[in-house]
């Protein structure tokens, strides 16, 4: 996608943008760019209300391993297009050019160098200020509807006139922070095939009796969803054992598929060693060095309060000198431990999720404008589409990338 300056000679477009999320705000200012006369509405007193809660307050921006594969979608070409279009490096450089300088971690995981999500709801914020962008805020948008000339935008009783209309709307997770759905008929009753709601990137809810000395225990591990035994979703990420079952991105990127499956039959399986089940494997039956107790060979490699609940599951006292396992017991163990498993009764709703999967059906939306197919002058962006990415900056990064296209689409 190429920058959009106006060539100053086609008339200019009004343009409605409808959310101040990441994908409304970037909308907004590529809109504005682009030479539109934009107003961005939302329901919030302020822009960027949910942004404030990324990240746990730092704001994951993007990754290093974006790429449609990494996501869930029906379309992966449609995804791939759309993605090519405004890559990582195009948004990293918007972003600094609105006062959001980044780094990535490690592993990949893109934030703001000042770590504040406050911090980059303000720049945008900026950013829309002095592209004289109209804020109209704390109203909410009752309806869309196609004119001879555009589109109007109801609110309750007014009907405001635009030529084009960018639909921002957000999904159904974390309804405290203003994305209740409340469009969703609305988009549907323009005729878009709109696929069911549901939390993702969700909590998962377990079986947790008898498993009250796990909570609080925090590791990395390889997770297994499955269905009737057979796996219906990998990931390895951070968990964290809870009164109510697991929380953590090892569980999180899993949870859609809890509802795009029956809870009938489904478990999380944990490999608790992930790549030290050989050392642990050999520690316990090598006969040379230290005849240590087997809680220390446990312990070397994970939390000492799991460690002990682990060994208690198969009935081995923690103070059992290595020397004094039976191949048996090094056996049961060593499945304990790489194949732990839960009963899964479901995930934690969309209050507790961070992203809802479902929404308006990809193939209809034109992935190099962000065009409905079926509305002339409407545009999606962000999570209204169905497409969800794991944890680790992937759905901001849709979230902007779709709203940068809307917008330079809409004002074009
Ligand atoms: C706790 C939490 C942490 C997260 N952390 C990360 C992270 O670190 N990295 C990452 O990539 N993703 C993260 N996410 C996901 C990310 O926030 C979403 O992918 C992103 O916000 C989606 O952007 P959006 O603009 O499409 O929708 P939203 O951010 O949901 O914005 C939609 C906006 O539309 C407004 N709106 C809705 N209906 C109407 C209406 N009828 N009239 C007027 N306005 C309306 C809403 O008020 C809202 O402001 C997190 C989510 C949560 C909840």
């Amino acid at each position: 996608m190429k920058s959009g300056i106006s060539s100053g000679k086609a008339p200019v477009k009004k343009v409605a943008v409808i959310g101040s999320g990441p994908a409304g705000l970037m909308a907004a200012l590529f809109a504005a760019q682009g030479g539109g006369q934009v107003t961005i509405i939302d329901t919030n007193e302020h822009t960027g209300r949910k942004l404030l809660v990324t990240g746990a307050g730092r704001c994951n921006l993007t990754n290093a391993d974006v790429a449609a594969v990494r996501y869930a979608c029906d379309n992966p070409v449609w995804l791939n297009e759309v993605l090519l279009q405004f890559s990582r490096e195009d948004l990293l450089h918007y972003l600094d050019s609105i006062g959001i300088p980044t780094f990535a971690t490690f592993d990949g995981w893109y934030y703001p160098v000042s770590e504040s999500a406050h911090a980059v709801a303000d720049a945008f914020d900026a950013a829309l200020i002095s592209l004289g962008v109209e804020k109209m805020l704390r109203k909410q948008v009752t309806g869309v509807q196609p004119t001879a000339n555009g589109l109007n935008v109801l609110l309750h009783r007014d009907a405001l006139s635009f030529d084009r209309v960018v639909i921002a709307c957000g999904g159904k997770a974390y309804p405290a922070m203003g994305s209740d759905g409340s469009l969703h008929g609305i988009i549907h009753g323009l005729g878009h095939k709109f696929h069911p709601v549901n939390p993702a990137l969700a909590p998962i809810t377990a079986d947790m009796q008898g498993m009250q000395a796990l909570q609080g225990i925090r590791l990395d591990a390889d997770v297994t969803l499955k269905q009737a035994g057979t796996a219906i979703g990998k990931t390895f990420g951070n968990i964290i054992f809870t009164r109510w079952g697991v929380n953590g991105p090892g569980v999180m990127d899993l949870s859609y598929l809890v509802h795009a499956y029956s809870t009938k039959d489904m478990g999380l399986e944990f490999n608790l060693l992930h790549r030290h089940e050989a050392w642990l494997r050999y520690a316990l039956l090598n006969e040379a060095g230290l005849n240590l107790p087997v809680r220390v060979l446990v312990q070397s490699i994970l939390p000492p309060k799991l460690a002990s609940f682990m060994l208690s599951l198969v009935n081995i006292p923690a103070d059992t000198p290595r020397s004094k396992l039976s191949a048996g017991q090094v056996s049961s163990l060593m499945e304990q431990l790489t194949n732990f498993q839960l009963t899964v009764t479901g995930t934690r709703g969309f209050e507790y999720c961070q992203v809802s999967s479902g929404g308006v059906a990809v193939e209809e939306v034109h992935p190099e404008t962000m065009e409905s197919l079926i509305v002339p002058g409407l545009y999606f962006a962000g999570e209204v589409l169905d497409v969800v990415g794991p944890c680790g900056g992937y759905n901001l990064h849709f979230a902007f990338t779709t709203g940068a296209i809307a917008g330079q689409g809409a004002a074009g």
